[in-house]
């Protein structure tokens, strides 16, 4: 296991961290996967008081483990309130949840939209009483989870009251890049959500990207490619039984530039990419939103270019059933809203049949309609 430097908190973050929102069937099954991190040389526990018992129960494992408390780095992640008492009084319940007196780093939970960064930083809003909670030493540092657009994360991460940032960056979706690059340059530790699952659902990966990533799996090439960064300081990893740590494990000594093999890889898949949707590529600059039907047209024909691409037609449904299912989660609504209306046409570089192509995309990744249980 290799440690990075978690940006300017100073925490020497193994580069894997154990999010705990999938081993939530009893605390035998948390400990089991706690000790396995641990032993692994994880150093970093992940919880959030959205992911039900998720608290409770990694307390009592750490608890029941008898982890050394200044061995492990705990964070938590806390909804955005309406007010700053109601943050307190869940912060002062998370504490009593994971049985400690203080937290390494506290998230706000999904500032997704402009709307929610107003409100939760105006006077009376959770920021300040988050603020003055770590003042009094309930936790040190301070960061924040978003699924919402670039501007808004970019803005965020420029007001200088965030140490961290937990962001959706993988090597299917690389738009993000940019705020990496900045988070960087303000020295903020940057933690990268579920590479796994967002990342693609790269532990059921299909035929065709396996033969595109060979010699290595799908999984481990994004691994490798986030690694590779030194700019990322920690991936999450979820598990719900120890063998889902192994592949993460056998990888994370991992950190170097990636080699002339991997970045053989890259080339494949960019070449699937410019052969399988030759002039049906969308090149992800979003120039054409915003559309009057609210359609999230670069999100649904990122889905197309990697279904098409790399034959990624299972993520591509799982993902598409969350347009108008998941709110703030997953905003945007689904391609067979298009009225022809003509609007984002002229606006497109690349000179797409954006109505086709939307059309096209529901066909391929409608699949069944199901309702998200949770996000992130
Ligand atoms: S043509 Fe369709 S996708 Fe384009 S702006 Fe109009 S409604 Fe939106
Ligand atoms: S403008 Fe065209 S290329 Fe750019 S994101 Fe929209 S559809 Fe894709």
């Amino acid at each position: 296991m290799q440690y990075r430097r978690f940006g300017k908190t100073e925490l020497p973050l193994s580069v894997f961290s154990l999010g705990t929102m999938r081993s939530l069937a009893s605390v035998e099954a948390m400990a089991a996967v706690v000790q396995a991190g641990f032993s692994g040389g994880i150093n970093h526990f992940e919880t959030a008081r959205a992911y039900g018992q998720s608290e409770a129960l990694l307390g009592q494992a750490i608890a029941q483990l008898q982890l050394p408390r200044e061995q492990i780095y705990l964070t938590t992640k806390l909804l955005p309130t309406a007010s700053g008492a109601d943050i307190r009084q869940q912060l002062d319940q998370s504490l009593e949840r994971l049985g400690v007196d203080y937290l390494d780093c506290l998230a706000l939970h999904g500032i997704n939209t402009s709307d929610h960064w107003q409100r939760l930083r105006s006077p009376q809003g959770c920021l300040a009483a988050l603020e003055q909670a770590r003042e009094e030493g309930l936790f040190r540092h301070l960061g924040f989870s978003t699924h919402g657009p670039r501007e808004l994360i970019w803005e965020v991460v420029n007001s200088d009251r965030f140490t961290f940032v937990n962001l959706h960056y993988y090597y299917f979706f690389q738009r993000h890049a940019p705020v990496i690059a900045r988070a960087a340059e303000l020295d903020m530790g940057i933690f990268i959500i579920s590479p796994v699952d967002k990342g693609g659902q790269l532990y059921t990966p299909p035929a065709e990207l396996v033969e595109q990533c060979a010699p290595l799996t799908p999984l481990d090439f994004n691994y490798r490619f986030l690694l590779s960064d030194p700019r990322i300081s920690t991936l999450s990893l979820g598990a719900a039984v120890p063998s889902d740590l192994e592949a993460a494990l056998a990888i994370a000594d991992q950190t170097a530039p990636l080699s002339k093999i991997e970045q053989n890889i890259d080339h494949k898949l960019n070449q699937a990419q410019t052969v399988n949707l030759a002039s049906d590529q969308c090149s992800q600059c979003y120039q054409c939103l915003p559309c009057p039907e609210a359609i999230n047209i670069p999100e649904i024909l990122r889905l197309r270019n990697m279904t098409v691409a790399h034959g990624m037609t299972e993520f591509g449904q799982y993902r598409y059933r969350m347009f108008e299912n998941a709110g703030h989660w997953f905003p945007g609504r689904r391609g067979d809203r298009c009225t022809d209306c003509g609007d984002c046409l002229p606006r497109c570089p690349e000179q797409l049949d954006i109505p086709n192509l939307l059309r096209d995309s529901h066909k391929r990744i409608k699949g069944q309609n199901r309702r998200r249980l949770w996000e992130d």
